[in-house]
Order: structure tokens, then C-alpha cells, then sequence
């Protein structure tokens, strides 16, 4: 059931205060997170004022759903006068002046922040262990990473330290750590959701997505962050509610993608296969289309997004933003190494240089050209496949987990393991991650389901109804003694 619906309920009634539920998790916070390290930066202060504004507003009955609701943002969206670190050293005194637009929005209808959480750096990787803050533990299994790189997000939504959180995903940094802790996230379409105040890592691709205990909850914090923004030009809003997803899905389409179970784990398979015999007890018709094309979703994406991260992360040279090194420079271009070279981890660094090098003169056509004549083709399939049928259905990562410090180990393993996610950046189309399956020795794998482009409304409605057939993992004990015993669909 919907945890935001329930609270509201109770918050309305006067059963619960916002003071009385913002305490419930920053002492479930303080209790939890040195062990998880899912977040970087705790607001006790800010909230108090935030939970008496939203006191104020169920006072005069001016409340929303999401009114004194403990939410979480990743470290990459800005909030004013708050650290906004971007799990970097480049930016770890880094405080903005403005807020993001979707905690604007947030804001606005009353939610409570509990604070900031902890990602891979800069938003590159996939494990949540490239931040200059140390790794994030997955609460499911500290011996397994919670994915990345909005790890801290999922793993705070996981142990019941947020109610929700936003994170953001540029090839599936919302979905596969959703999947590898048991939640539902969602990549919205491009243009859905404002950029402005997100921390660029590859601005063609970036978006902001919520990630929440079910598809119910993901889809009123996505109602409430979608907005066409004079400040971010290629955002254009969604007319979207969370208010028809009970109506039955019987007579849908969807097409399992052949290609991006070969090579998956079988218990990943067998997620799917089940997702798919669930499906079809709800009435969806299931087919299985092959796009061999998919193969070159990763090196595109590796491409692209490194070329533009190069380009975005040019601003860090410790003059304009960012750290800068104690030690005495000589010249200009030794004060701007010096700072880049402490101020960035290894991984960023690579990045910077990959992204560098396929843009230079002589390379650019061999590797930044052929990429984008893939992603335009890459997306001209997807959408052919999405006029034969409604939806697309795959794993989100061919893994059903990483163990913990694995990725570092094998830097080109885990980019190959994005070939699922970042399809639907590289084409711009909305993707859900449904914790639908729950595998023999008790760990949550999510499964994909992708959608026509501004039809996200529709991937939650299929969504809320795969998790009501589902052997979907228990909300944490700390949102079930808040529920009132009713964690029933
Ligand atoms: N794992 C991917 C990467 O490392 C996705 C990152 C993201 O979506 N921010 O680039």
C-alpha cells in the first residue's frame, strides 16, 4: 500500500504530528546510518521549521499528500545554504545559493527534508564506492554494494530512513540501485522533470527520479516534481496524477527484449520470466522481440556521457568552483592540475580523460559521431518496438547484485553491466525499476519496464499492478510501526 496515502491519512486525523514523524527517523537515522553511511549530511534544524510549516498548513487546510512527509535528495541536487557535495573533495565545502527546482516543488507542498545523501562521485558509477565519503552499505546484506550511484537514496528508502528520496539517473543510476535494494525507481522521460539545480554529469541524458516502497508512492512524488521550467529548456512537465492506477490493465501489451536476457544471471531470468507469467494473469498479452542493435547501448552511453562530462566538469579548476590544493603552484596550468588531480577521484578522472580523448580532433568522428548515429538509431527501434506493443519488459542489470568493492576491481565489467538502463536514456524514454521478485536466499531482483516517451503515468500503472501480484520484499520495521498494521495492498 501507498506509505505517503497512509501517513496522510494519520497526519490528517491528528494521530501523528510532522514533529512527531520527522523524530521518528532522524532517531532512526542517527541509530542506523553510521553502519550504512546512505547519508552525508542530516538536517535536525531545517526540519523542525519545515515540520511547523507543515503543521501550520494541515492547520488551515491547506495540506497536500506530501505535507510533512521525510523525503531525502541525493547529494547532487543543490539545496540553499546546505552542503551539496556530489560525493566529490572538489565540492566538499560547496553550498549553493539557490534550490533545486524539484525541492522547490517539494517544498512548496510542505515536505520535510532529512537531508542529503551519499552517491558515487559526481553521479559516475555503478556501486556507490567511488564517493570521496567511503562506500554505502547495502541494508539488505552489508556484504552487497546497494548499487549506484544513488545508492545512499535507495539504501536510506530501503532501511526506513526516508519515506522516499529523489535520485538521478543518467544510465540507471535510479533503477539498478532501486532493484539491488528492493524499492521501485523510476527514470522519468527526458523533459519530464526539471534539471535546474541538478549537478550535471552528461546534461543530455540526466533526469531526476523518485525512488519510494512502491508505484504508488513514486508516482506522487513524480506529480509533484514533473514541471515545464523556463530555467531548464529541455523540460516540458507531464500531465500526470497518481490517481488512476487502479484502473485494470487487461488487453495491454508487452514485449520481453530477447537481447537483454542473454548473458543475465538466471536468477535474473527467471525474475523476468515470472514477471511475465504474472503479467499475464492480469490480462497482458506477452510477446518477445529481438533488437540486436541493443549490443551497442553501453559503449554509445560510455561514450557520451564521458564527452559530456568532460565538457560540464571543466568548471572544477579550484579558482571558479571547487577544491584547491594547498600545495604552491608555478604557473596557472600547474595550479589547475594540481587542484583537478586532488580534487577528483580516479574514477571521475578516467572519465574526464576517456571523454576527452573521443572528443579530440581526429577522434571525434570515429567515436563521439558514431555514437550519436547509434543512439538515433537506438531510439528509433525502441519507439518502432513501442507502436507494436505498450510496454517493453527486461532486467534492470544482467547482475542481480555486485558484492561489495567489486566494481572498483573491474571498472569495464560493471560499464558493460549498464547495457539494460541506459537504453532508455540514450533514447530518452521513461523506465521503471518494480521490485517484483524475491530470490531463495531472501534478496530482492528488480525488473524493467520501459515506456512511450511522456507516458510514465502509464509504466506506474502497470507497475502498481505488477507489485499487488508480487512476492515483493516487506517495508522496514521502522515505516511498519508507522503504518498501523496495514501493509495490504
Ligand atoms: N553506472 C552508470 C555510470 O556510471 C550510470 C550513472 C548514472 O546514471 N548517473 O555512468
Amino acid at each position: 500500500m501507498s506509505v505517503i496515502r497512509c501517513l496522510h491519512r494519520r497526519l490528517q486525523k491528528g494521530e501523528l504530528s510532522p514533529q512527531e514523524l520527522a523524530a521518528h527517523f532522524f532517531s532512526a537515522i542517527q541509530k542506523e546510518n553510521p553502519a550504512l553511511n546512505a547519508y552525508l549530511h542530516v538536517c535536525e534544524e531545517t526540519a523542525k521549521h519545515q515540520a511547523e510549516e507543515a503543521e501550520r498548513q494541515f492547520a488551515n487546510g491547506s495540506a497536500d499528500e506530501l505535507t510533512g512527509i521525510p523525503l531525502a535528495l541525493k547529494d547532487n541536487l543543490c539545496v540553499q545554504g546546505m552542503p551539496t557535495t556530489c560525493g566529490s573533495r572538489m565540492l566538499e565545502h560547496f553550498s549553493p545559493v539557490y534550490d533545486a527546482a524539484v525541492w522547490e516543488q517539494l517544498s512548496a507542498k510542505g515536505a520535510v527534508l532529512l537531508g542529503k545523501t551519499n552517491m558515487d562521485e559526481f553521479a559516475m558509477g555503478s556501486s556507490t564506492e567511488t564517493s570521496f565519503f567511503g562506500p554505502v552499505k547495502n541494508p539488505r546484506n552489508p556484504l552487497l554494494s546497494p548499487g549506484g550511484s544513488s545508492g545512499g537514496s535507495a539504501a536510506a528508502v530501503a532501511a526506513g530512513l526516508a519515506v522516499g528520496a529523489l535520485g538521478s539517473d543518467t544510465g540507471g543510476s535510479v533503477r539498478q540501485p532501486a532493484a539491488f535494494c528492493g524499492i521501485t525507481g523510476l527514470k522519468p522521460t527526458y523533459g519530464a522533470v526539471s534539471r535546474w539545480g541538478l549537478i550535471a554529469y552528461a546534461s543530455s541524458l540526466d533526469q531526476v527520479g523518485p525512488m519510494a516502497l512502491c508505484a504508488e508512492d513514486t508516482a506522487l512524488l513524480l506529480a509533484r516534481i514533473s514541471a515545464n521550467d523556463s530555467r531548464d529548456d529541455t523540460s516540458r512537465g507531464l500531465s500526470q496524477t497518481a490517481d488512476s492506477l487502479r484502473e485494470p490493465v487487461t488487453g495491454k501489451r508487452v514485449a520481453i527484449l530477447k537481447e537483454m536476457l542473454e548473458g543475465a544471471e538466471p536468477v535474473v531470468v527467471k525474475a523476468v520470466e515470472d514477471t511475465a507469467r504474472r503479467l499475464r494473469s492480469l490480462g497482458v498479452e506477452i510477446v518477445e522481440i529481438s533488437l540486436p542493435f541493443l549490443q551497442y547501448t553501453a559503449p554509445a552511453y560510455y561514450i557520451i556521457a564521458c564527452a559530456e562530462a568532460s565538457s560540464n566538469l571543466a568548471r572544477y579548476d579550484g579558482l571558479r568552483y571547487g577544491y584547491r590544493s594547498e600545495a604552491p603552484a608555478n604557473s596557472f596550468h600547474e595550479f589547475v592540475c594540481r587542484n583537478r588531480q586532488e580534487g577528483f577521484g580516479e574514477e571521475v578522472r578516467r572519465r574526464i580523460l576517456m571523454g576527452t580523448y573521443v572528443l579530440s580532433a581526429g577522434h571525434h568522428e570515429q567515436y563521439y559521431q558514431r555514437a550519436k548515429r547509434i543512439q538515433i538509431k537506438l531510439r528509433e527501434e525502441l519507439e518502432a518496438a513501442l507502436e507494436q506493443v505498450d510496454f517493453l519488459l527486461c532486467p534492470v542489470c544482467p547482475k542481480a547484485d555486485f558484492p561489495a568493492g567489486e566494481t572498483s576491481k573491474a571498472p569495464v565489467t560493471a560499464y558493460q553491466a549498464d547495457l539494460c538502463t541506459a537504453a532508455a536514456n540514450l533514447s530518452g524514454l521513461p523506465a521503471i525499476s518494480v521490485p517484483t521478485a524475491v530470490w531463495e536466499n531472501g534478496h530482492p531482483v528488480g525488473v524493467q519496464l520501459m515506456g512511450r516517451a511522456f507516458a510514465d503515468g502509464e509504466l506506474l500503472h502497470l507497475a502498481y499492478w505488477l507489485e499487488t501480484t508480487g512476492t515483493r520484499p516487506p517495508y522496514p520495521e521502522t515505516i511498519r510501526v508507522l503504518l498501523d498494521g496495514k501493509e495490504e495492498f
